[in-house]
């Protein structure tokens, strides 16, 4: 296995750009999860699934061809060949990915997939049970917050209808994999940083384990 960076969060703590730009100063690969879990949200609905029907969407997973890669430094994940990238952020999706990330099938379908991507790859992965669940022996843990309020503001600047306080209720709640701080993870309010100065925070912590930083 390469260097997992894990990094999870609630909804629009800021873990993306984080994540996204940590990857590019340590010139690793960027794995979105939550990417993943709206992806196959998107074909639920796409298919008609109901996504409250855990049993239907069990089976509907089950008989997709699920591809995943990589695409200049990010992960993909494919659909039977779609590409759900441009319906990621839809108002259905939003609303439906709490319900879809709950199903035991999807999540063990998504963590195969994970763990092959660390076979290829150096990465940064942001998402919910990251270092808890996915990759839980790795030593690069964070935990990026911010208050409920920023968190809003956030996603409203952002153009978005998301509940998030809803999400965030049910992903921590649930009873597989649900959104915890992993024991060994620096948790990171971001609440009054910018991006920059959150990655700053990171990356003297990954400094002070021994891991190499390329200089800017
Ligand atoms: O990160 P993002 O907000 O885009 O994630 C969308 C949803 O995907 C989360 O609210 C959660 O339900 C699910 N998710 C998850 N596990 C992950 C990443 C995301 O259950 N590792």
């Amino acid at each position: 296995m390469k260097t997992v960076i894990a990094i999870d969060g609630p909804a629009a703590s800021g873990k993306s750009s984080v994540a996204r730009e940590l990857a590019g100063r340590l010139q690793y690969a960027y794995v979105n999860s939550g990417a993943f879990y709206r992806g196959i949200t998107w074909w639920v609905l796409h298919t008609h699934t109901d996504p409250a029907l855990a049993d239907e969407v069990a089976a509907v997973i089950t008989r997709t061809k699920l591809e995943s890669g990589y695409q200049n430094h990010e992960a993909y994940l494919l659909l039977d060949g779609a590409d759900a990238t441009p319906n990621l952020r839809d108002d259905a999706v939003n609303r439906s990915v709490s319900a879809v990330s709950r199903v035991p099938a999807v999540r063990e379908c998504l963590l195969a997939h994970l763990h092959n991507l660390a076979e290829e790859r150096d990465l940064v992965m942001e998402g919910r049970d990251i270092g808890s669940v996915v990759f839980p022996h790795t030593p690069y843990k964070f935990y990026i917050d911010a208050s409920p309020e920023v968190r809003k503001q956030r996603r409203q600047a952002q153009g978005q209808t998301d509940e998030i306080a809803l999400r965030d209720r049910s992903d921590s709640s649930r009873p597989n994999a649900p959104l915890i701080i992993a024991e060994d993870a620096l948790v990171i309010d971001s609440t009054h940083l910018t991006v920059d100065g959150v990655v700053g925070e990171v990356i003297g912590r990954l400094k002070l384990q021994g891991l190499p930083v390329p200089a800017r």
